[in-house]
């Protein structure tokens, strides 16, 4: 399984920065998981595959890239653009980004092929598909309604947090797993920001140290995922200092192979 997090910052040279301010994860060059910098970073094979976008939440750093992704791509879709997502946030997405105003209902328009876009609505707790993809969802702890997932093709397995802060489903469900090939989990503030953490629902390192001892799995490699590009520097640094086994930053841009 190839996965990769698409890049959203630049450096003053215009090369990807470690500093992510959008997330926007593809799997297998053909389904994203969320769509910050879907359309600005996403690569030619990427934007002729992916017609399929599975969404955590609505927050903007989540979700910006998606209806630049479905403009560029209107005249040439021979089928929708299907979003999974739960009902909620399908209606924050018309109600809000959908609404004439922000950006066009592409939900009302069609080119020659037909609809352009198409929301596939999915229940917490239970599985879909998405391609060759198996996905369960389970709630976490975030400002407004958002879901983690495990995902698997069969042969390998990860999980994915979502923004979140001190959660329990989520584990329940990745605890449940015979094999596992990665984890990723967020962790947005560094440990002096706790109250802003707490207030906004994210984790910082701290918390992150005790969130990763409710994983049973104590061989599977954790990814970091989410920190805020303006305290990354300390959080890569607390981070290292809980010096737990297996517990890496994942890499801008890099395909990994799992
Ligand atoms: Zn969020």
């Amino acid at each position: 399984m190839k996965f990769q997090l698409l890049p959203s910052t630049f450096d003053e040279n215009g090369c990807a920065s470690p500093k992510q301010h959008l997330a926007c994860f593809v799997v297998d060059d053909c389904v994203a998981i969320d769509a910050g910098s879907l359309a600005m970073a996403s690569g030619a094979r990427q934007k002729k595959q992916i017609r399929d976008i599975v969404l955590t939440h609505a927050h903007l750093d989540h979700i910006a890239g998606l209806p630049l992704f479905i403009d560029d791509l209107f005249a040439a879709l021979t089928e929708p653009i299907r979003v999974h997502a739960t009902t909620e946030v399908i209606q924050i997405l018309e109600r809000d980004i959908f609404n004439w105003d922000i950006y066009p209902r592409f939900s009302e328009l069609r080119n020659d092929a037909g609809a352009v876009l198409e929301y596939r609505p999915f229940e917490i707790g239970k599985e879909f598909s998405v391609k060759h993809l198996n996905f369960k969802s389970a709630s976490v702890n975030h400002k407004v309604p958002t879901v983690g997932f495990v995902v698997s093709d069969c042969k390998t397995t990860f999980a994915i947090s979502g923004d979140t802060a001190e959660m329990n489903e989520f584990w329940e469900a990745v605890n449940k797993e015979e094999s596992l090939d990665a984890i990723l989990i967020e962790c947005a503030f560094p440990n002096e920001l706790e109250g802003l953490a707490r207030d906004s629902h994210h984790l910082t390192p701290k918390s992150l140290q005790k969130e990763i001892a409710k994983l049973q799995n104590k061989i599977c490699p954790v990814y970091i995922i989410n920190m805020k590009p303006m305290y990354l520097d300390e959080i890569v640094s607390q981070i290292a200092d809980l010096k737990i086994e297996n517990l890496q930053i994942l890499e801008v841009g890099r395909i990994y192979d799992w």
